[in-house]
């Protein structure tokens, strides 16, 4: 089937299990941060650190299916590691290991500022609504960036979020990130725990041809759909999704 890639600017690359993983030799592995640190920019150095969707191969420039057709989609992208639980599953085999090209968005109280402001325009701009995706890379660094996100959703009704967390859901920032769907309801905050068992709520990674029983499987990483835009899965549905390994 020949896919229509206008909505996105790079084709979807195909899972095939042998993405770059790296050990504990390597540096980055050990301090924690990508190992492309020259990709990584300060909010003051880039010109919006929400970019569209239509930059990203997986996402897509704006929702093409169900209610929220027509709606823009946004993505943050932080730094893979150094935003991330070191109990993360994925720790050494990041797909940001693979792409190197990525603009990755430091993390801290300047990305905080830029992302309020960024915030408010973009409501402004879409009050039928628009979509974040939370985070193409890195996550939740602090129960108080979670928290600043809870303060968004309650401030800006245009905005909802999709997206996965590494974090533990009893820990501190887990708890907080939880929080979003629980006071805004899942079709305003739809984040997936990452490697949690349930057949609700999860995101896990599986190997080529294993299936997961208790989840949906990408359908961008069957050919079933083109991306996120065309897709709507993760936000439509509370059902866990899996993703083959890269
Ligand atoms: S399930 Fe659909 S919406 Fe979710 S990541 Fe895959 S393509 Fe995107």
């Amino acid at each position: 089937m020949k896919h229509d890639t206008s909505l996105r600017r790079f084709a979807t690359a195909m899972p095939h299990g042998r993405g770059m993983v790296i050990g504990p030799l390597n540096q980055s592995f050990r301090a924690g941060n990508t190992i492309f640190p020259s990709r990584v920019f300060a909010p003051s150095e880039v010109r919006r650190v929400l970019k569209d969707g239509h930059q990203s191969r997986k996402i897509g420039r704006d929702v093409r299916k169900g209610p929220r057709r027509g709606w823009p989609i946004f993505t943050l992208t932080l730094e893979e590691r150094a935003s991330c639980p070191r109990s993360c599953a994925q720790w050494g085999a990041c797909y940001g290991n693979n792409m190197q090209a990525a603009e990755r968005i430091a993390h801290g109280p300047e990305l905080i500022a830029a992302l309020e402001d960024e915030l408010f325009a973009l409501a402004r701009k879409h009050p039928a609504g628009f979509l974040v995706r939370l985070h193409v890379l890195g996550d939740f660094y602090s129960a108080e960036y979670a928290g600043f996100w809870n303060r968004m959703l309650a401030s800006l009704p245009a905005l909802h979020l999709f997206g996965f967390t590494a974090q533990d859901p009893a820990s501190p920032i887990g708890r907080a990130v939880a929080r979003l769907a629980l006071d805004h309801g899942w079709a305003r905050a739809a984040i997936r725990f990452s490697g949690a068992p349930h057949e609700l709520h999860a995101a896990r990674v599986i190997d080529p041809g294993d299936i997961d029983p208790d989840a949906v499987l990408c359908p961008a990483q069957t050919g079933a759909t083109d991306c996120c835009a065309t897709c709507a899965l993760c936000w439509h549905s509370e059902r866990s999704i899996a993703f083959r390994r890269h």
